[in-house]
């Protein structure tokens, strides 16, 4: 029997201002396939301007637009089962409709746990016709051999979209992870996270193009997007910078959310020697504001996951793994008091943990947001020396390259 699951279509509203970020930086199937409905370009619009619709819904005419060849049976197996569906949709949606595989579909805004689902972090990869491929913008074909048996899938080896970067002003080598798991709407690096068109790499394939030299790369940093979505790729990739450049320092950039203590072991053991995390709240309605994880549940967790992280770098690994807190903050988002909250939670854990205080420059969804002065930082500093905490350093204005404008994405382009 046919099984006709819950299928999407994308549509564009009055507020696009024609940047090309879902035409030409995300793997869209439009072109090929017609839309799916994977969400990729509604998670990665810096204007919200697109939005999911059901399909078979009063929108006939739009659907017809993005739909102009794939909306029939499709006949494909999954784990040796003979599956009949009807499309057009994603082969990590059909996965999750037939109960095979968790909801990782964009569309459902409650589900942002599993993977990044814009097609940059390959955390849903599954094996299709023998080969790993992510299936959260991966059509759903007639013909496909899908292997989604995480024995089998865990055998091949880990892909991720990255871009390679020696950023002003340090120089370093630096391996930018596309992919997130929060939505925030002032996203730094919103180009880079959310894009998914350059090639996923293996480590060994981004680390030989890294090119890193031994010699002088003393410090290697990786970033993003958030790192830790794809925990095999990422342990290999340590291994990798390690094998390449023995005396290198090499520090993780993470959001925390999914850095659990086994991962954080895993990873120093592999080579890591540098841990900043980000401490964005203490309070769950400003984390879930800053974030845009709005499942409470969700959100709840991932602070728990950050602060057990940081915890855990701090009694477990201060003798061999230099920590250094990150905390962005902007006045609109942050009271005195929240700052004041997260001080002492870290003072009370070690008054000489070095923090980073960055202010939270307009970017993404909120390029609105005003530039903060280095006085307002100072005094932000100052509410968090107050409860205790002794190395602060301030990160700001000019220090901080500026995130890139929709207007300007052509003029973008950093990889080395
Ligand atoms: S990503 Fe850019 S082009 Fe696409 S809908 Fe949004 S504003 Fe318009
Ligand atoms: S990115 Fe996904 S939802 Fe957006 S137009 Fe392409 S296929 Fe449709």
């Amino acid at each position: 029997m046919a099984l006709t699951l819950q299928r999407y279509f994308a549509l564009s509203n009055d507020e696009c201002i024609d940047c090309g970020f879902c035409r030409d930086y995300i793997d869209c199937s439009l072109n090929t396939d017609g839309c799916i409905g994977c969400g990729a370009c509604v998670v990665a619009c810096p204007q919200s301007a697109r939005t999911l619709r059901a399909r078979g819904s009063e929108a006939a005419a739009d659907e017809k637009k993005v739909n102009r060849r794939n909306g029939g049976l499709i006949d494909c197996m999954i784990d040796g089962v003979a599956h009949q569906v009807r499309g057009p949709l994603s082969v990590s949606a059909a996965l999750a409709q037939l109960g095979i595989r968790p909801e990782t579909n964009a569309s459902t805004p409650k589900n942002h746990s599993a993977t990044c689902q814009t097609g940059g972090c390959w955390d849903c990869a599954v094996l299709i016709d023998g080969e790993l491929a992510r299936s959260c913008i991966t059509p759903l074909r007639s013909g496909m051999q899908i292997v989604s048996d995480p024995r089998a899938v865990d055998q091949a080896v880990p892909k991720r979209v990255v871009t390679m970067m020696r950023p002003a002003p340090h120089r370093h080598p630096s391996i930018f992870t596309h992919g997130c798991n929060y939505r925030c709407d002032l996203c730094h690096n919103w180009d880079l996270t959310f894009s998914s068109t350059a090639n996923a790499l293996t480590p060994q394939q981004a680390v030989a193009q890294l090119a890193l030299r031994p010699e002088t790369d003393k410090w290697i940093g990786i970033s993003g997007g958030e790192p830790t979505l794809n925990r095999k790729w990422l342990v290999e990739t340590v291994r990798e910078i390690r094998l390449a450049a023995p005396q290198s320092r090499i520090q993780l950039d993470t959001n925390a959310s999914r850095l659990t203590p086994d991962f954080f072991d895993e990873l120093v053991e592999a080579g890591m020697t540098d841990f900043s995390p980000d401490f964005k709240a203490s309070r769950l309605e400003t984390f879930s504001r800053i974030s845009g994880i709005i499942d409470t549940d969700e959100a709840r967790r991932y602070m728990q996951t950050v602060w057990t992280a940081i915890c855990h770098a701090h009694l477990h690994h201060a003798d061999s793994v230099f920590m250094v807190v990150n905390i962005p903050c902007h006045p609109l988002i942050h009271t005195k008091g929240e700052l004041q909250e997260m001080a002492a939670a870290l003072a009370g854990l070690g008054p000489e943990i070095p923090v980073s205080l960055t202010e939270l420059q307009p970017a993404f969804r909120s390029r609105h947001y005003p530039r903060l002065n280095r006085q307002t930082m100072e005094t932000a500093a100052g509410f968090l020396e107050e409860k205790g905490l002794k190395r602060i350093i301030i990160q700001g204005g000019e220090g901080i390259p500026r995130a890139v404008d929709p207007n300007e994405l052509m003029q973008s382009v950093e990889d080395f």
